[in-house]
This record gives structure tokens, sequence and C-alpha cells, in this order.
């Protein structure tokens, strides 16, 4: 056992903790996987981290910090021991001041918990191994799709970034909806003006392939290795590319609203959508469809399709700045034209509001209501409109009306999803990861969206997103030699039986399912088809896989199961039936913020509580929880990310809810009660909703009683679960 002992490090913080370190040194030193203990007033200190070092090289690396915040301390330690090359892959934190002193009153209590709490690190310590820097060379190439604005701007910035690119576009030509546009707010230029530089910047790039005519059939394999399948309208033969990543750009379609019989779009060749009579006005050819006469007088209808339950819920954004836009392009050519635009609200964001002023200015008519109805009468087009101000029905006869359709994800997007491993919103478009912190990036690794096909954006916004992406696949594909330390999941294949789950369900997509083909000679019964295989190098380390896995096959390299479960284990060693003890496992993305705020405002909850740190909380499974019960916890929580905000992918929290659904159902199947089981969401800083859900927990302890372990009840779940 000597090997796996860890030094432990007990910060005062200046002396200002109200912990009695005499007893906290004196447990310490007594406990089995304690190498030495040393009591120090401030570990994040010159002197400190020259004792971190000092302890790293006597310990092989085993170091506890029992001090604050790791959020606070642990980039500068890491930082100091890298600088001197040494590892600091194996220092473990315990947070003794916002988890514990800060927050408790009774100082015993409070240096209790500490106690439990280094015990539990040490014991999670003695399982560490330390990580490797591994190396992985990829193809220095990525493919673009989509041809307009976002997907010109990312594959020019990848390609400044040293990548080669193809980029691939459904039509003939490049441009997307950006190039039909007479006037792109607030710039003055015309789409044209605007892409030109763009498009002769990649005609003369030699290391950007132009595809157009070409779709995307399928893509398979992994971030650094993916075969993107297409085929283009000259060929159907389906050709690949080899590319370490791929971006989506294909832009937005416009809502083309046939079925809406109130405007006889489709019907009368004088009612046109926004986008069409772009195209009209950036060709010079602003004429009249049903006769091709001169056009004076026109309606606009803002938000068809849009803020409408039955086809598109949300505002489009876009449309209100593009009738603008057309309208003071139609008043540049025929200057005494008479343009009315009906609306429910004008949307105009930035210094769009100035062209919205223009316009008024220029005579267009704003009036707020709603068109009645349209039909056609003598060779013309008649329109009713209820004004809502004036309250009064008025009927016109414009030359043309032109319908602010609905701004819509392109086609294709749900389908290329299977493949691409992207999830879509409820409106179809691509899912960012994290709409705070991880834009552009999706649930599959090394699969990037940027542009309108992520949600409406304009011009500016599109080029910055474009921008924005190609930087994050850089950080990602490192010039197409991807180095760093290997921390994630890590499989062991012999006890793999194909399951599948972890590919099913890692938020990332990085598990791939392999075909074993040289496993022929085996007993038939005993052959798996499918065995997984996990990059720990292109991991995000949540843990989901490993909670889910029913061997054990996949776990993480800093957390596996045993070193989970001794941790638990060790925590609630003390833990007796006159003491009842609520454990919570919190994730290390918004709970620890949280968890942090809630002791640096120095919030009192109770002290019967023991704090587990997990990567996220699809990390913890039935097992972990039902264990943490086994071991003498009265209640256990899981405090996760707020519903839809799971920062590493999006589906941890969701998985960690059916963890507890479960748990929850086979206490109650064994008479244990389910109440001692929660989970609990919040947002990063939401100190009231921690104390608040610890404090329901507790309560629930002392209400429930002793935990059932302590009347010789462990190991009932283990039957029910049979
Ligand atoms: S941008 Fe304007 S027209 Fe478009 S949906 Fe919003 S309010 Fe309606
Ligand atoms: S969940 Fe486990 S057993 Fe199932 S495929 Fe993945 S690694 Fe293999
Ligand atoms: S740890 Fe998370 S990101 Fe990594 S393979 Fe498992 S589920 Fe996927």
């Amino acid at each position: 056992m000597a090997d796996n002992k860890s030094a432990v490090l007990v910060c005062t913080c200046g002396k200002q903790l109200q912990l009695d370190y005499e007893l906290i040194k004196n447990a310490v030193s007594k406990m089995k996987l304690a190498a030495s203990v040393t009591v120090h007033d401030l570990v994040c200190q010159e002197e400190g981290l020259a004792k971190i070092s000092e302890l790293v090289d006597k310990h092989g690396g085993r170091v506890v910090i029992a001090a604050c915040t790791n959020q606070k301390i642990q980039p500068r330690i890491d930082e100091h021991l890298e600088s001197n090359g040494k590892d600091s892959t194996q220092l473990q934190y315990v947070n003794i001041r916002e988890h514990s002193a800060w927050v408790h009153e009774n100082q015993d209590e409070a240096t209790r918990k500490t106690i439990d709490m280094i015990r539990g690190v040490l014991a999670r310590s003695a399982g560490s191994t330390p990580r490797q820097v591994e190396k992985k060379d990829v193809p220095s190439h990525v493919t673009v799709v989509g041809g307009g604005i976002a997907g010109i701007e990312a594959a020019l910035s990848l390609s400044n970034l040293g990548y080669e690119v193809t980029l691939i576009e459904l039509e003939e030509e490049l441009g997307g909806h950006v190039i039909h546009l007479p006037v792109v707010a607030p710039t003055g230029k015309s789409g044209k003006e605007i892409l030109t530089g763009r498009l002769d910047a990649l005609q003369k790039n030699k290391g950007i392939s132009v595809m157009t005519k070409t779709r995307v059939k399928f893509v398979e394999g992994e971030m650094g290795s993916f075969i993107v399948h297409y085929t283009t309208d000259e060929n159907e033969d389906e050709k690949t590319i080899e590319t370490s990543a791929i971006v989506m750009a294909t832009g937005f379609r416009e809502f083309k609203p046939t079925m809406m019989d109130e405007y006889r779009y489709g019907r009368n060749p004088d009612v046109l959508t926004q986008f069409e009579l772009s195209c009209m006005l950036s060709e010079g050819a602003l004429a009249r469809p049903s006769d091709g006469e001169e056009v004076k007088d026109i309606v606009m209808v803002q938000c068809v399709g849009s803020r409408d339950e039955e086809y598109k819920r949300d505002c489009s954004k876009l449309c209100c700045t593009f009738a603008i836009d057309n309208s003071l392009s139609i008043i540049e050519r025929v200057p005494d034209a008479k343009i009315r635009v009906i609306y429910m609200d004008i949307r105009v964001p930035f210094e769009h509001e100035m062209i919205y002023k223009e316009s008024r200015d220029k005579g267009v008519d704003y009036i707020r209501g709603r068109i009645s109805r349209i039909w056609e009468k003598d060779g013309k087009t008649h329109v009713q409109f209820y004004d809502s101000l004036l309250n009064q029905y008025f009927e016109i006869t414009p030359d043309l009306v032109v319908l602010s359709s609905a701004i819509l994800p392109p086609e294709g997007t749900r389908e290329l999803s299977e493949t691409l491993g992207y999830l879509v919103e409820d409106d179809g478009h691509i899912k960012e990861l994290y709409g705070k912190l991880r834009r552009n990036e999706t649930r599959r690794r090394g699969v990037i969206a940027v542009g309108g096909v992520t949600r409406p954006q304009f011009v500016f916004e599109a080029v910055t997103d474009a921008q924005a992406g190609a930087l994050m696949l850089h950080t990602e594909l490192q010039g197409g030699s991807i180095e760093g330390v290997a921390r994630g999941a890590v499989l062991d294949v012999d006890d793999c039986v194909g399951c599948s789950l972890c590919a099913q369900q890692c938020p990332r997509g990085v598990p791939l399912m392999i075909e074993q083909t040289d496993k022929e000679e085996e007993d038939e019964e005993q052959k798996f088809i499918f065995i997984a295989s996990i990059d720990t190098l292109l991991c995000h380390a949540c843990g989901v896989c490993q909670s889910l896995c029913p061997t054990g096959a996949t776990q993480l390299n800093f957390l596996s199961n045993d070193q989970l479960w001794s941790e638990i284990e060790a925590t609630l060693e003390d833990a007796g039936p006159d003491y009842p003890i609520t454990l919570c496992f919190y994730c290390e993305e918004c709970s620890v913020s949280t968890i942090d705020i809630v002791g640096t405002r120095k919030m009192n909850y109770p002290a019967s509580t023991r704090l587990i740190p997990v990567p996220c909380a699809g990390r913890v499974s039935i097992i972990d929880i039902l264990k943490a019960l086994e071991s003498g916890a009265s209640t256990v929580m899981i405090a996760a990310c707020e519903t839809d905000r799971c920062h590493i992918g999006g589906t941890g929290n969701e998985i960690a809810q059916v963890q507890v659904d479960v748990a929850r159902e086979i206490l109650t199947a064994i008479g244990w009660n389910g109440e001692r089981v929660d989970m609990f969401r919040m947002f990063s800083a939401e100190p009231e909703r921690f104390t608040t859900a610890i404090n329901e927990m507790v309560k629930r302890s002392k209400e429930l009683g002793p935990t059932p372990v302590h009347k010789g009840t462990s190991g009932k779940w283990m039957e029910a679960s049979k």
C-alpha cells in the first residue's frame, strides 16, 4: 500500500480559516493512505509552490492539496510544476475553504467534515496514475460545407491558419443569399460588393479547392480521420474526401408560404417573398412579374410564417431589416414609389435603427396591423388590411405584395445530422454545444457549425461566427499535430461486450463501434461482432460512457470506478446512525461555480454534508448512488447544470436524471425510500438554489432517519437489481 500513499498539504489560507488544524494534522497522519501531512499558511504563494514541488518529487506526483477552490489555485500550481518539468496530473484537491470552513459556523463540525473529505480524496489519489502527453498526426485538411458568406469566410480563415480546405457548395455559384442582396445594412454596400474581395481571394488561393454542384451524402470516421462521401450533379458515382474536420455553413432557407391561402403566394405572380424582391433589385429588374409593368405601389407584409406556432414560433430576426433595405433600394430607383409596410412589431438591432429612421424620413409608411386578405379582380391585386392604431380596415391595389417570410434552416440539415452526429434544435437549426461558452461546437467533435445554420444571423455576424469557428477548430487540430495530456475515457477492449451504449450516448460522438473481423475463429456464442474504440485524445472527459457501460470497459483515466467508490467509502467512513450524512456529487461546471459562490458569500448550510466532485453529472451511475447509500450516506444528491445547459455536450445532466430516477425506483422497491436520492439543477451563479437543495436533502436525512445500512440491510439493492 506504501506506493499508493500521498503527501497531504493543508493550507490555513493565511491563518484565517476557523478549523482545528491540530486535530486535522493528527487525524490525517493516522490515515493509512497519508504518507505525510504538512500544514502550510499559503500554498498558492512562492514558498507553498516550492513545497508542492518538493512533495511531488518525493511522492512520485501523489499529493493531496487541501486548500481553497482549485478553480483558483490549480492553474497556478500546474503552471509552476510544468515550468519546472514536473508532472501535475496526479495532484488532487480538496476544497476545505469554500466547501467547509466558510460555510459552517460550528468549528468542530467543519473540522470533522474537512477530515472526512481529505480521507476521501486520499482514497481517490491512491488509484491515480500519471497521464502522459500524447501526440497524433492528422491531415491538415478541413472540409467546409456551404459556399455562402459564412462558408467562404471559414474557408479563407482556415487557409490563413495553414489548412488545406475543400469548399463544397450545392448550387452552381458561390455566395449564397448574400450575393443577391441589393444592399447589406448597415454597410450600404451590395452583397456582391461585400463578396467580391472574398471570391477573388478564394480563386487565387491554391490551398482551397472549390467544388460546386456537389452534395454531401454521408460522413464516416472521427475528428482527424473523417471520410466525406459526396456526389456531383454531373456524376452520381460517390467519391470521397479524407479530412480532419467539417464545417457546416449551409446558411438558411426562406419560407415559401404556399400553404397560407390568405397571401395568394404561388397563385398570384405579383406576390413575392422579400428575398425574391432582393434578387429582382440586385439584378436591376424591378418590374411587375405578371405583365412586366413598372412598379410604383408596394405593400410589404411582415412576420409571414414567423412568430406563428404553426410555422415558426420565433421572430426570424433578419426580415425587418431586409424589408427596410429593400424599401430604400426601391426608393433609390423609383423615388416616388409608395411603400407601405404592414407590421406587428418592427425589430431592428444595432445601428439598423438608423436605416429604419432613414426609411421613415424618405416616406415609407409603417402601418401597425395585419393583412385580412388578398385577392385578384379586374387584373389587379387587391389587399385588405386592418390598421390597429386607427382601428380601421383599408383596401388598396398595389403593384407588388412582398412577404417578409420566415428564415428557416436549410433543407437536409436534419438528414445530415444522422451521419454528421450533430444535434438539431426543435426549429431545425444545428444545436451548438453550449450557447454561452461552446459556440460553434456541435455534439460531434470535429464537426462545427457557423453562420445561419445555427440561427438567423446578419452578414457581419455570420462573418465573425465563421472566423471564431475557424479559430476554434485550429485549437482542436493544432495545425494537424494534436498534442496534449490524454485526459479522458480509456477503453479495455477485453471487457467490451459491444453493447454500443457508449457510442449512442457519448455527448461528443467519440466512441466508434468497430467490426471485429479477426474474431472469426472464436466460438460463435462468444463472438461480438462490434467492439468499441475510444480515442482518449479526442475525449471530453465527461464520464457518461463510464456511467452507462455495463462491464466497466470504459473508464475515465482520472476517475475510475474503483477511485470513486473508494472515495465514497473513505469519505463516509465515520458516518453513523446518529449523524445522518447527505452526500452531494457535484459537476465541475455550473455546480462547482455555484457552490464556490456559496462559500465566498459565507452562506451557511448544515455541516452534515460531504461533497464529491465529478467532471459532469453524467459520470454518476446508479451504482455510485447506491454505493454512497450502502457506505452510510443517508441521502444522496447530484448538483448539475440547468436543463439544456450541460457544458460537456448537452446530455450529461439528462443521463444523470435517468440514473437518479432508476435509483429512486430501486430504493422504493426495496423499502429504502426513493426520496433519499434527488437531482438539482443550477446555473453557475445561483447560490440560493444550491443552499435550498442541500438544506432539503439534509431535512430529508433527518426525517428518514439513519440509513438502512446501519440496520444491517446493506446489499439489498443488489438483490433487487438482479
Ligand atoms: S424580424 Fe420583423 S418581420 Fe421578421 S419575424 Fe421578427 S418582427 Fe417579424
Ligand atoms: S458501453 Fe462498454 S461494453 Fe458497451 S460498447 Fe461501450 S465500452 Fe463496450
Ligand atoms: S468520457 Fe464522455 S466524451 Fe469521452 S468518450 Fe466517454 S462519453 Fe464520450
